[in-house]
C-alpha cells in the first residue's frame, strides 16, 4: 500500500496511528490536526515549523530549509486550495 503523507505538513503516514483520529481515510497526520482543528493555523507558520524540521533533520542552512520547506508546501493539498 502507497504511503500517504499529510496533507499539510508532508509528514509521510506510515500506520494508522499517523493519521488524525487514527483513522487511515484522514487526510492530515495526528500533529496537524487534533480533535478536527487544525494545530498550525496558517501557511507562514507551517513554513516555520517545517524549516525549522528540516534544518535540523538535514542539518542545512535555515536557507535552504526555508526553500525545501516551500516546495513541501506547493504540493500539499490544505495549501494549494486556500490560494
Ligand atoms: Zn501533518
Amino acid at each position: 500500500m502507497e504511503v500517504m503523507e499529510c496533507q499539510s505538513c508532508g509528514m509521510p503516514m506510515e500506520c494508522e496511528e499517523d493519521h488524525a483520529d487514527c483513522d487511515v481515510t484522514q487526510e492530515f497526520c495526528k500533529y496537524c490536526m487534533v480533535k478536527g482543528e487544525f494545530t498550525i493555523k496558517n501557511r507562514e507558520e507551517m513554513k516555520r515549523q517545517l524549516a525549522l524540521k528540516y534544518e535540523e533533520t538535514f542539518n542545512i542552512t535555515s536557507d535552504e530549509a526555508m526553500k525545501r520547506a516551500e516546495d513541501t508546501l506547493s504540493r500539499l493539498k490544505r495549501w494549494r486550495e486556500s490560494e
